[in-house]
This record gives C-alpha cells, sequence and structure tokens, in this order.
C-alpha cells in the first residue's frame, strides 16, 4: 500500500472533497485509518455517528472495490443515492436492479468504488467467480450484528460470508454495527474472522435525549400530552399496523399533522409520507418499526413507544432517531403486562439456540422499565460503558420515584395464582385476594382458599401494578387464555430469596385536568 494512501493527511483531505465534511466525527477517524492500513476491523457506532463515511472514504481512496454486504435493498439504495450525489462511483446488484450486465462489467474494469450486495449472493458460486475476476480494496459487512444468533436480528445468511471472506485473505473486512452487545460483539468478531483487537467502540451516550418510560394507564392521553409539549417533528412507534392506523386516526385530534407508516400500505403512499415527514417541521409520523431505518431527519423532536420494543437494541436504534442535531429531545415508552406476556409466549415458540439469549434480552428490557433508577446508566452499561450513576436528564434522575418494597404483597399474589390452579386470569385472583363475594368466586369454592381475603384495601391498589412488575421479571407468566402462571423467578420470590420493590405509580398524572369554572 502506498504512503499517501496510509497517511490520513490525504484521507482528510478527500473527507472534505468528496464529502464536504470538515472533520472527521468521534471515531471516524480510528475506523478509518486502520481500514487505510489494511486491518480488519468492527466498529460499533451508534446510528447516527457516520457509519457509512467508514467504508465510502477507504473506497474512494483504495484501488479496487470496496464490496458492501447490506441487508435490506432499499437501506442499499438510499446509501447508493448519497454515494453518487458524493460522485463516488457506487452500484447495487440486487434482484431488483435491471442493469446488472453493465454493474458487472464496471465492477471487473476496476471502475467502481463501491459494490452494494446482499448476503443471500455470498453463497452463490459464480458470485465468488466474480469478486475473483475484479479489483477488491475492501469488504464492508454492514448490520453485522445480523451474523450473531446472540445479536436481535439473525440472519443465517450472514452465516455464508465467512468462507467467502477466507477465500480473499488478503482483503481486509470492515463489520459495521449500531447495537452489539459484549456477547455480540464477540460473537461477530468470531463469525466474521476478525481479530479481537480490531474491535472499535463509540460512545454511545446520546446526552441531548431524555428518557422517559412509564406504565401504559391511557395511551392517548399519554402521547397526546407528549405532543403538546413538543411542537416540533416527532415519531410514534406502535406494535401493528391496525395500531398504526387507529393511533394515527386519533392523535389527528391534536391538530397537528399525522400520517401512517406500515408494511401494510401502497409503496408510493409510503414513500411520500416519508418525504412529507422528512421535510416537515412539525410532523408527527405514527410507524411500526418498518419507519426509520437510513431515514436522515436530524430535528426529530421525540419519539414514543406506544408499547415496548423488541429489545434494548431495538430500543436504542429507534429512540436514537430523536435529536441528532445535539438540541433537546425526547423519548418516551409506554408499556403494560400484556407486552411482557406476549414477549414471554414467543419465548415459548423458540428453539433452543435462540431461546437463553433471548430471554436474557427480555430480562433487560424489564430491568430497563422496571427501575427506580437512572435509565442513561442501563442503557450505556449494556452497551458495554461505564457510566455515572446519574445523567440528570431521565426520568428517574430528574423526579427520583418512591420505592416501596412489596415482597409480601407478590408473595400473597403469587400464592393466590398457585392456590387458585394458575388457571384464571388477573381480575379473577384479585376478587379472591380481595375476599370479593363473587359467584364465579363462590362456584370454584376459592372463597376456601387459605388466601381469600387476605389483602387489605391499601395493598389491593397495588395488586395491578405488582402483577405488571412481577410479569415483567417473569415471575408472573400468561397462559394463551390469559390466565396466570407462575414463572421462573416466582420460586425465588416465594422462598425469601428475592426482593420485590416496585415504583410508587404517580396517580396524580392519571386523573384528567378539569376546566375550571366549567
Ligand atoms: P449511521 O449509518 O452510523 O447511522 P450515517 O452514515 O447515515 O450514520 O451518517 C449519519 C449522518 O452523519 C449523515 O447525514 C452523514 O452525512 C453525516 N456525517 C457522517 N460523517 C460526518 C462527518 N465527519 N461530519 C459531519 N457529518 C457527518
Ligand atoms: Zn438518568
Amino acid at each position: 500500500m502506498s504512503v499517501a494512501v496510509n497517511d490520513l493527511s490525504a484521507a482528510r483531505e478527500t473527507l472534505s472533497r468528496v464529502f464536504g465534511f470538515p472533520a472527521f466525527r468521534g471515531v471516524q477517524e480510528t475506523v478509518v485509518g486502520r481500514v487505510l492500513a489494511g486491518q480488519s476491523t468492527l466498529a460499533v457506532m451508534p446510528t447516527g455517528a457516520g457509519k457509512s463515511l467508514t467504508y465510502q472514504l477507504p473506497a474512494v481512496m483504495l484501488e479496487g472495490t470496496c464490496v458492501v454486504v447490506s441487508p435490506l435493498i432499499a437501506l442499499m439504495h438510499d446509501q447508493l443515492r448519497s454515494a453518487t450525489a458524493n460522485g463516488i462511483r457506487a452500484a447495487t446488484l440486487t434482484s431488483a436492479d435491471t442493469d446488472r450486465g453493465q454493474t458487472i462489467e464496471r465492477f471487473r474494469a476496476g471502475a467502481l468504488d463501491l459494490l452494494y450486495i446482499a448476503p443471500e449472493r455470498a453463497s452463490q458460486p459464480h458470485f465468488r467467480e466474480l469478486l475473483e475476476s475484479a479489483p477488491l480494496a475492501l469488504f464492508a459487512i454492514d448490520e453485522a450484528h445480523c451474523v450473531s444468533e446472540w445479536g436481535h436480528d439473525f440472519r443465517p445468511d450472514y452465516r455464508l460470508l465467512r468462507p467467502l471472506l477466507d477465500s480473499f485473505p488478503s482483503v481486509p473486512r470492515l463489520a459495521l454495527t449500531a447495537t452489539a452487545d459484549a456477547h455480540t460483539r464477540a460473537d461477530i468478531l468470531d463469525q466474521l474472522g476478525i481479530p479481537s483487537d480490531g474491535l472499535v467502540i463509540a460512545g454511545f451516550d446520546r446526552p441531548n435525549i431524555r428518557y422517559s418510560i412509564t406504565p401504559r394507564d391511557n395511551p392517548l392521553r399519554q402521547i397526546t400530552r407528549l405532543i403538546e409539549g413538543q411542537p416540533g417533528p416527532g415519531i410514534v412507534y406502535a406494535p401493528t399496523r391496525a395500531g398504526v392506523e387507529k393511533l394515527a386516526d386519533q392523535l389527528g385530534a391534536t391538530g397537528r399533522t399525522v400520517l401512517p407508516y406500515h408494511a401494510g400500505l401502497a409503496p408510493e403512499v409510503r414513500a411520500a409520507n416519508q418525504a412529507a415527514f422528512v421535510a416537515s417541521e412539525d410532523m408527527i409520523m405514527v410507524a411500526t418499526v418498518a419507519f426509520g431505518m437510513g431515514i436522515d431527519k436530524p430535528d426529530v423532536r421525540f419519539v414514543a413507544h406506544a408499547a415496548l420494543p423488541k429489545s434494548i437494541e431495538s430500543y436504542y436504534q429507534e429512540t436514537g432517531r430523536a435529536g441528532r442535531d445535539g438540541d433537546p429531545a425526547v423519548a418516551m415508552m409506554l408499556w403494560g403486562a400484556e407486552d411482557f406476556a406476549r414477549a414471554r409466549a414467543r419465548l415459548g415458540e423458540m428453539d433452543e439456540t435462540r431461546l437463553s439469549g433471548e430471554r436474557a434480552r427480555l430480562d433487560m428490557l424489564a430491568s430497563l422499565v422496571e427501575t427506580p433508577r437512572c435509565r442513561r446508566a442501563i442503557l450505556l452499561r449494556h452497551f458495554g460503558e461505564n457510566p455515572p450513576e446519574t445523567c440528570g436528564n431521565c426520568d428517574n434522575c430528574l423526579k427520583p420515584p418512591a420505592v416501596t418494597n412489596v415482597t409480601e404483597l407478590a408473595r400473597k399474589l403469587l400464592s393466590a395464582v398457585y392456590r387458585t390452579g394458575q388457571a384464571f386470569g388477573f381480575g379473577h385472583v384479585e376478587k379472591v385476594l380481595k375476599g370479593a363475594s363473587d359467584e364465579r368466586v363462590m362456584q370454584r369454592g376459592h372463597d376456601q382458599l387459605s388466601v381469600f381475603g387476605i389483602v387489605d384495601d391499601e395493598e389491593a391498589n397495588l395488586l395491578r401494578p405488582v402483577s405488571r412488575a412481577l410479569q415483567a421479571r417473569g415471575a408472573l407468566v400468561q397462559n394463551e387464555h390469559g390466565g396466570l402462571m407462575l414463572g421462573g423467578e416466582a420460586r425465588a420470590i416465594l422462598k425469601g430469596e428475592a426482593e420485590v420493590d416496585l415504583i410508587v405509580p404517580k396517580t396524580t398524572e392519571k386523573a384528567p385536568r378539569r376546566r375550571r369554572g366549567g
């Protein structure tokens, strides 16, 4: 490799001439330096940190083509557009492209800086032959966590990459991801054959984002209140298409422009809604998680989750779309026991290889939503950092919640679930504990149980939040009919080996404001 190429001042010159940026950001310089020196690297950089530049810039400087593996055609086309706009010679090679013959010719002739491909191409024998016939500068593997079963988005096709990469030992590899806990990182290094000293991690903290996580009691009112305090553009994530449609409809009452986005809409509607959002200064996009990938809108002022996200990684990535311009932004999550019930039910359908990773992921989410302590600290610790105990910019740091020990009540609830036969929903168990003279309770003989009527009025008010907390941590699980059963964690609580703390519900927030004089 020539000296000029190794020289970071040449890299800075290219940075300003081709990309129009005055300086590298964060770890970009380290990553680019390593790639130019031919060293394989795994770069873990949060969304918005500028990952694409770390392979696009070397691709421009180095002789030969940088082959980029990317999991989504839509993502590739976004990248292609922005690279081409910078005058970079780039192409995609996908089943959706009609000019494949021409692209292959340019690739062979060394006339491409970037070639984007999907991972499944890696397993095709004639693709290897094609690579052998072209000058290669670098392999970039985008969304590299897809290679790991520990990752939150495992794609079996990514496993096919290793043999292909190994047959070009002189071509360096640059793996990129925004989301990888320590376990997943080690796995990516291993799966892609990158030495462990090739790991470069950017800081994950997004200090301008204010995190707030609240049990969902009236999502419409809770989200409306958020919107009223935030005049700028925002995204509201809902878990299903139907949920998106309904919420978009209801939020129209705020008087703001609200549009839906989900995979069930016609492509042209989706594209139009997305374009409207990107251009807007006050619009609200109600969307499934299909929305947001590859969207470059720096002034998003809030991201709201109407339900529990899939994992801490997804939460971080989705909330990370807020406040990329560095100005204050809000991330609000609403969660309910049924979110955890659904997620834990899905665990039951999972095969062994994925189960332990998924369960650990869900437990991490539970501790994030349940913690009376700093949310940011939990997030950053999850990404391998060593953050201070408090951040001053999350709900819990701004207003430390009152915590009460509810271990005794939790035990009563778990016993009642057990003694009624682990088949009844919360409502029934609650009646038994409160000693309600209910027909169904009598019929079943549940008024004869030792747990009948052992909860007083004050405790009764806490039963639902306790049930929610127990479901979050897996001590209570729901069967497919909504019946409660004891889960893995229940034993430790019943035996007095684990405590249950509860954030005292902020009941004052539930009361709707009354109009004066009305
Ligand atoms: P990621 O893939 O990490 O989410 P992108 O590669 O899409 O991030 O980059 C995010 C934004 O940051 C883009 O608008 C990009 O043009 C911009 N960007 C990247 N590097 C720099 C830099 N060195 N200086 C200023 N802006 C940059
Ligand atoms: Zn905090």
